[in-house]
């Protein structure tokens, strides 16, 4: 008997759901040269010629993707990004990436895979010995380059997410930011990954962006997907390659029921975000590219709550030494963003973020718990005042809000304040105009950050509560491991109480506190939050009509009660559970999950 993907029957398989929406398309599958998998063997001088022409034809590959990438990019208006993509295309030509490679091929006799990664590691010890800025940004960008031609070489069926056709379901092993945070470029409509929890910093972007994503797929398995149709459910977290025609239709059904849904929701976008008793609150939006700052304004957002600066970085890490580059990016987003206040988060780099960028972070055996975000900044203040100065001089005139993520401790904000005040005296200097006064907020992430929110009340102007890390902390589980995903509780009491304390301690002292994680974008939250004294929300651009719409079915007065009686309950189970009866009970609830109905 044929096994049931050559009697093309319909294979169910069940993963971890990341991000909601349905998504029917034909897989991709995309994979990275991992250092442990580099092939290396000998060769004979009799296969060197073949080796150079192998690696030649890599090198052509990968210009054609770059050359792909450039316009598409220029095309949506990424002009910035658009001329780094053509300063790699130069670096192809460079001595090391032609003459020197072929040298090395010939000289070493091994297989070209083996020759050119023991180039760039030669290459990167080298430089990464001297703090020199010029040399680290050659160094970032022939590390991304290197990556890119790596790709091309280890396997020829390897697709990368530049050059991908329309309506694709991208299949892979894992997915890194960099390559999420490129995705305007392309056109995916599905995630299908083995790893990769539900907080990881590539199902944000996903769920951002309205992109399906389901992990914890075995890819072994679905290797027999290849060219064939396949349904992703991102709520459920169903998988179905080669569906019958009656599977097809439904979830055909139910796509266009959800994207009715959606459109109904963004009809009320311009109404106000206040209760039935009138108790006003302000959403605000994540961002983490450029163009998400259009989609503030389309959504109906008062401002950005929170800019993830970092992802700029991935695609362009020549970026973190260039000034003026990153004055003109913050200007035109602050222009963009039409008088609306814009709180920039200073570099969040190290976790699963351009931790292969940097010597102080390499290797780290934990890096969730290592050198990330203000503990990064506050050891290479080179990278960390550039930033600070190119923000401070494009905010001049605006409206500008800095948030420093991973705060720890006061002294660290001490710190920053102080190194801002070193800022300010070498613009001044330099003659140049500045905001003298942009407001200074820490980002509460660590249980110590909310044991001492008093303290960073008094000394800052507002307050952040990023769920998403303080969750990971304070469980102790990692956000981006899906295998771990049952032990993530974000409606853990001891979470609660900490948003609790949070707001109790800004309130003494009068500053602002703005909830910037996920559960500000998941309604089954909303009225927990409002009545825990939450006023200000910050989610991804598309989840604000959903969350205005929630806020407009409830009173001040009910989700104060449910608050109260939530600081009762023990369990995470017992307060999730009491949160849905709540969000069901409350009329013309604004749930988008799907009810018997659907399928
Ligand atoms: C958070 O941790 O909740 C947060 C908003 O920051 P990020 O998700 O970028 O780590
Ligand atoms: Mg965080």
């Amino acid at each position: 008997m044929k096994p049931p993907e050559e009697r093309n029957e319909e294979i169910y398989l069940k993963g971890a759901p990341v991000s909601e929406g349905i998504a029917i398309g034909i897989p991709i599958f995309l994979s990275y040269a991992d250092e442990d998998d580099i092939p290396d063997f000998p060769i004979s001088t009799g296969e060197v010629e073949g080796e150079i022409a192998r690696y030649r034809q890599a090198i052509l590959s990968s210009r054609e993707d770059l050359k792909k990438l450039q316009a598409d990019l220029a095309g949506e208006g990424s002009k910035e990004v658009a001329s780094i993509i053509g300063t790699h295309i130069e670096m192809l030509d460079d001595p090391l990436m032609t003459t020197h490679m072929e040298i090395k091929i010939r000289e070493m006799l091994k297989n070209t895979e083996s020759v050119f990664h023991s180039v760039i590691n030669d290459y990167e010890k080298r430089f990464s010995e001297t703090n020199d800025s010029f040399f680290n940004e050659r160094l970032s960008d022939f590390r991304d380059l290197s990556k890119r031609v790596l790709r091309n070489l280890c396997d020829s069926e390897n697709i990368s997410l530049d050059n991908i056709p329309p309506n694709s379901i991208v299949f892979a092993k894992e997915l890194i930011p960099s390559d999420t945070a490129s995705l305007q470029a392309t056109r995916i409509s599905a995630f299908v990954t083995q790893s990769g929890g539900g907080t990881s910093h590539a199902a944000l972007i996903a769920r951002a962006k309205g992109i399906p994503y389901v992990a914890s797929v075995n890819m072994e398995i679905l290797q027999n997907a290849k060219g064939k149709c396949v349904i992703v459910d991102g709520l459920t977290g169903d998988i179905i390659v080669n569906p019958s025609n009656i599977t097809l239709e439904k979830y055909e059904r139910l796509r266009n029921r959800l994207t009715k849904q959606y459109q109904q929701l963004e009809k009320d976008k311009h109404l106000a975000a206040e209760t039935l008793d009138g108790y006003p609150l302000t959403l605000y939006a994540n961002v983490n590219t450029i163009n998400d700052i259009d989609l503030v304004h389309h959504h109906g957002s008062r401002g950005i709550g929170l800019f993830r600066s970092e992802y700029l970085f991935m695609q362009d890490p020549a970026l973190f030494f260039d000034e003026e580059r990153q004055y003109l990016i913050y200007h035109q987003m602050l222009k963009r963003s039409r008088g609306l206040p814009l709180t920039f988060r200073a570099l969040d780099l190290g976790g699963d973020k351009c931790s292969d960028l940097f010597e102080e972070m390499a290797k780290e055996p934990n890096p969730v718990l290592g050198c990330r975000g203000i503990r990064f900044l506050l050891r290479r203040t080179d990278i960390f005042k550039t930033q600070l100065r190119a923000i401070i001089r494009a905010g001049y005139g605006y409206d500008l809000r800095i948030l420093f993520p991973l705060i720890s401790d006061i002294h660290e904000f001490r710190e920053v304040k102080r190194i801002i005040e070193e800022v300010k005296g070498e613009l001044s200097l330099r003659a140049l105009n500045f905001n003298n006064q942009p407001l200074l907020g820490c980002m509460l992430e660590v249980p110590s950050a909310v044991l001492i929110a008093d303290a960073l009340a008094q000394e800052s102007d507002f307050l952040a509560l990023g769920t998403n890390d303080l969750i990971q902390y304070t469980l102790g589980i990692d956000r981006s491991n899906p295998g771990m995903s049952d032990f993530y509780y974000p409606t853990h009491p001891g979470i609660i109480r900490m948003i609790k304390m949070t707001i109790l301690e800004a309130k003494r002292f009068q500053k602002p506190v703005t909830i910037c994680g996920e559960i500000a974008s998941n309604p089954l939250f909303t009225p927990l939050l409002i009545g825990l004294g939450v006023q200000n929300f910050s989610c991804a651009p598309r989840f604000i009509p959903i969350i205005k719409r929630t806020v407009r079915h409830l009173s001040l007065l009910d989700c104060c009660d449910i608050a109260e009686h939530v600081l009762t309950l023990r369990t995470s189970a017992e307060i999730a559970c009491y949160l849905a009866e709540c969000l069901h009970g409350s009329e013309g609830q604004a749930s988008l999950k799907r009810d018997a109905e659907g399928i």
